[in-house]
């Protein structure tokens, strides 16, 4: 008997700068109705990795299967120009076309070329006013009023025979990014109704010291860092609030997709997934957004896998996962042929309630935002240890996230890991040959002066590295 080709519908949500440990289905202090009714209906990956935390990499990533030391989309660009995507690599968007499948996709692309195979819509903004006078909408917000309004309409007209891959790119919580401008420095900030947000765990930072170099000056090669140099514990907790304001705001616009998707007659035995690109810091070591490190908070992010075609519902896949995976996993959700050349591993055993595959490790990797300062890091999680290794000043970091969470203890110089240091290394160094990452040949670029003040985020004044 052959095997019967299941062509399901398949629509991705990825939101942009979603940390997992935002969320209250990770153990987070926020809850979002639609996201968590999306766990409630599916299956939700414990421990997920992006391969590179920053928006254009990731989604290079996202959509060729591909590393970016491999694909090459490893910046956002300006003094470190990135190569486009080569016709020769992998693309999402092909496979599914190829397979006589409709792929469309709307919203944010930033991709590097990456979205080839797809049918996108037009990046436009549409002006909608401020609901919440502590929380002014910006670019972001706007594109993704104007992305809504042509998801709405597709839906509404759609008229086509196939299959449907379909992609929702918004861009909250990123309007987190152009508040902090609104409230840089000292500031007194807007009231808001109801209790602030606690600080994390990990808000206080005693341990600096012991961080790799980029680490210790992130807040001169990082604008947004920057500009919270002075800020006190209560402007952090308004960052907080803000943040979970502008998820709101793109949950409730989940909502209003997926009842124009059933509404449509789409959702059959559909494979609904929820994802990020990366996340952001919320505030963990008191710092925002993301660049250079490669903390839990940044690195780890939401999948969730939901929908008609998940049989074991509302429970949570125990292991490692990459952003890498989606690509196979779709592939085989969908009955298309895997692809030889894509590094990430299919895990669409969830949806019919087995396990994650076993892996020996999972990575991600920095090199640089716009190349004003280079400081290229590369990070290996195997089971709870977890190592990172920057290039600048041969920088270490190791962790037990069994034992350490919040990574508050860097134990890369405590004698008692001597052994696991060096497996890590070992395993590090295993990784870089396999995936031909150039990393231990790649240059540092860092000025004296981004590396001059005393250590410590609340020393910082004056501009950044971009801003001069
Ligand atoms: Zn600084």
């Amino acid at each position: 008997m052959g095997a019967i080709l299941v062509r399901r519908n398949i629509l991705v949500f990825v939101l942009d700068q979603l940390s997992a440990r935002a969320l209250d289905i990770y153990g987070g202090q926020f809850h979002m109705d639609n996201i968590s009714a999306l766990a409630a209906d599916g299956v939700t990956v414990s421990d997920c990795y992006t391969t590179y935390p920053l928006c254009q990499p990731a989604r290079a990533s996202l959509w060729t299967g591909m590393h970016s030391h491999r694909n090459r989309v490893w910046s956002n660009g300006r003094q470190c120009p990135i190569t486009p995507i080569d016709e020769s690599f992998p693309a999402l968007g092909d496979s599914f076309s190829a397979a006589g499948y409709e792929t469309r996709h709307f919203g944010k692309k930033h991709d590097g070329g990456a979205l080839r195979g797809f049918v996108s819509s037009e990046e436009k903004e549409k002006k909608i006013p401020d609901e919440n006078p502590a929380f002014p909408f910006n670019m972001d917000t706007y594109a993704d009023a104007y992305t809504m309004d042509e998801v709405l309409s597709y839906l509404d007209g759609r008229d086509d025979e196939r299959p449907l891959l379909m992609v929702v790119d918004l861009i909250n919580p990123h309007n987190i990014c152009g508040w902090i401008g609104v409230n840089k420095g000292k500031h007194e900030d807007v009231p808001i109704d109801g209790e602030l947000p606690e600080l994390p765990p990990n808000f206080y930072f005693d341990d600096i010291l012991s961080r790799p170099l980029p680490v210790q000056y992130l807040c001169c090669s990082h604008v947004r860092q920057g500009q919270t140099s002075e800020w006190n514990e209560d402007n952090f907790r308004h960052y907080l609030a803000a943040y979970r304001y502008y998820l709101s705001i793109a949950d409730r616009q989940i909502g209003q997709v997926l009842d124009a998707y059933r509404k449509a007659g789409l959702m059959d035995d559909s494979l609904i997934v929820f994802t990020s690109d990366h996340g952001d810091n919320i505030t963990a070591r008191r710092s925002v957004t993301k660049q250079v490190t490669l903390y839990e908070e940044v690195t780890r992010v939401p999948l969730i896998l939901s929908g008609p075609a998940v049989k074991a519902k509302g429970r949570k896949a125990e292991g490692l996962a990459s952003l890498l995976d989606l690509f196979p996993t779709l592939l085989s959700a969908a009955s298309i042929e895997q692809d030889p050349r894509l590094d990430g591993v299919d895990i669409s055993a969830v949806l019919d309630g087995g396990e994650l595959p076993e892996r020996k490790y999972i990575t991600s990797e920095w090199y640089t935002e716009w190349g004003y300062t280079i400081s290229p890091g590369r990070m290996i999680r195997s089971g709870n240890i977890k190592y990172m290794r920057y290039l600048e000043g041969d920088g270490e970091e190791l962790y037990d996230l069994e034992a350490d969470p919040y990574e508050k203890r860097n134990l890369a110089g405590d004698e008692s890991y001597h052994d696991t240091l060096e497996r890590m290394r070992d395993l590090l160094s295993e990784y870089i040959r396999e995936s031909d990452d150039p990393f231990f040949s790649l240059s540092v670029k860092a000025d004296k002066r981004w590396r001059s003040h005393k250590p410590g985020y609340e020393n910082h004044r004056g501009p950044t590295a971009p801003e001069v």
